[in-house]
């Protein structure tokens, strides 16, 4: 009996403390941000009790400084990285467009609509307008002028006749999509996630579960001052009459998420699948876009919003990339979507590894076995099941996977690596804090508390391939987050020293070809 006990007692002594991971903010960090974080056993950085260098994550609206990158540690984490604005600005995004479109064809880069950037492109403008008003004669043609830095639908004029154009500093003026895809007579416009992890190599995750942002009046081209029949904005739109009431097939408030999205498209029989891969590929070639002109930099990512409205003919638009989508949550659609996406960024950037921690952990990592999944119940996702975002990539992966080492784990490979360690200590802490709140503040982690880690990728790769035949390889996924890009092994290697985009657009190119003739068959 005694040997029993003390047995027993031997089994639940404490092993060495695991200590936190800490997460740093400002004013402008949402709180959706900070409550996940907390949720995962995280901590809060606080200046009284921790070092100047011991923290993990700094998440905040507004880009760092320069010095902030150069000084940054191995074991930290930025949520941007350096020059990104390049895509976010709307008349930056609108010459790197053209650039494409100049260099590559229009054909490939005609997913934007036609943009001149004023006051420089002023007199292309009018001549392109009266050209336009000649062919068309009597029939009105629709314009757009956004000012290129301000967001939320600020200063937005939307105008038929160019005596109505008026604008002060740099905007942007754009063919207006005067066929948008209306449900139950409401124009919608789709917020995507995207979040690229590194620049060099390029790597490009997009989110399979999204928003869909609806006016809340009806579309009416006969009344172009509405902005509440025009805009999408749910800035805008939550404060218009019509938000609570119960609008044809929309429902109340102002927002969708994807998946619902898609499944009313199936419902009309329209190939959902077909749109993801034009909105995928159209991510891929706007990122390819600035990419070039972004600094070297390491350890931080980007989330960018990408907005995607789809006309009648099931078009695709890309109206614009934000920069720091916003987080806030203003409705049940806006707690499921943004709540899991944070989860899931937090899953992303552990799966991406915590350099030094890496390094120090290898020991630990080394020893398999399976240990419950590292994500709570709590954010478990209602999305269809794997809508198959990137079928490019799992198309590749499939072949791939025959091959000794396929070139995305490759890919996943020389970017610093899945990071058990951190995945640990963030569980170890959800369940410490469960416990109790008196946890060890020190920086340092003692790895040798690390039990053997199974990735979640991994596991749910075993439960998902028997149901769907297919899906991606471990570790191209974290979360609802499936890498677009690398695609195949020679965007790969285009990517990995310098980017070759030409040499990527090539394979885009045969991909989406190839996918075009498959759809026609
Ligand atoms: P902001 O950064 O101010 O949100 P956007 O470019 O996203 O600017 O435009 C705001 C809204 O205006 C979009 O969500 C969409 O509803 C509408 N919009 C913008 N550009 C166009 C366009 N070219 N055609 C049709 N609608 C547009």
């Amino acid at each position: 009996m005694r040997k029993r006990n003390s047995l027993r007692k031997r089994k639940e002594a404490p092993g060495p403390a695991v200590k936190p991971l800490v997460f740093r903010v400002d004013e402008s960090t949402p709180t959706v941000v900070q409550s996940v974080l907390l949720e995962r056993g995280w901590d809060k950085f606080d200046h009284q009790r921790q070092g100047v260098e011991d923290w993990n994550l700094y998440w905040r609206t507004s880009p760092f400084q320069m010095a902030e990158h150069v000084n940054l540690k191995p074991w930290q984490r930025l949520n941007h990285h350096p020059g990104t604005t390049t895509l976010t600005r709307k008349d930056c995004l609108a010459k790197h467009l053209a650039n494409m479109r100049k260099l590559y064809g229009k054909t490939l880069y005609e997913f934007t609509p036609l943009t001149f950037i004023m006051p420089d492109d002023y007199t292309k403008f009018v001549h392109k307008y009266f050209k336009e008003k000649r062919h068309l004669g009597t029939k009105p043609s629709y314009w757009i002028c956004k000012p290129a830095e301000l967001s939320r639908g600020r200063g937005i004029i939307i105008f038929s006749d160019i005596q109505d154009l008026v604008f002060n500093g740099t905007h942007v003026v754009q063919k207006y999509i005067c066929n948008p895809l209306l449900v139950g007579r409401y124009k919608c416009d789709l917020r995507i996630y995207v979040c690229v992890t590194g620049f060099r190599p390029l790597t490009i995750y997009m989110y399979r579960e999204g928003l869909v942002r609806f006016a809340t009046e009806k579309f009416d081209l006969g009344n172009l001052q509405d902005c509440y029949s025009h805009l999408t904005n749910s800035s805008i739109n939550k404060s218009g009459a019509s938000y609570w009431k119960t609008k044809d097939v929309v429902g109340q408030g102002c927002k969708w998420t994807l998946s619902r999205f898609f499944s009313y498209l199936r419902k009309w029989d329209v190939d959902d699948l077909l749109l993801r891969q034009k909105i995928n590929h159209m991510v891929i070639l706007t990122v390819l876009a600035g990419a070039p002109s972004v600094p070297v930099a390491y350890n931080c990512f980007e989330l960018f919003g990408f907005d995607i409205l789809i006309d009648e003919n099931l078009k695709p638009w890309l109206l614009e990339v934000n920069y720091s989508p916003a987080l806030t949550v203003d409705c049940s659609t806006d707690v499921s979507v943004k709540r899991s996406l944070v989860h899931d960024i937090i899953e992303l950037i552990c799966l991406n590894g915590l350099r030094r921690e890496e390094r120090k952990g290898t020991r630990a990592s080394s020893e398999r076995a399976r240990i419950p999944c590292a994500r709570s119940n709590q954010h478990k996702h209602h999305t269809a099941p794997s809508p198959l975002s990137c079928v490019s990539l799992i198309q590749f992966t499939n072949r791939m996977c025959t091959k000794k080492k396929p070139a995305i784990q490759r890919a996943i490979d020389i970017r610093p690596k899945p990071t058990r360690t951190s995945q640990m200590r963030e569980m170890m802490n959800r369940r410490e804090a469960a416990k109790s709140n008196s946890r060890p503040r020190a920086w340092q982690m003692p790895h040798k508390v690390l039990s053997p880690y199974t990735p979640l990728a991994q596991s749910q790769f075993h439960k998902m391939k028997g149901t769907l035949g297919i899906f991606p390889e471990p570790n191209d996924h974290a979360g609802n987050f499936d890498l677009i890009f690398p695609f195949n092994e020679a965007t790969f290697g285009a990517s990995r020293n310098g980017l070759n985009v030409k040499r990527i657009i090539q394979e885009l190119q045969k991909l989406m070809n190839k996918q075009l003739s498959s759809d026609k068959s």
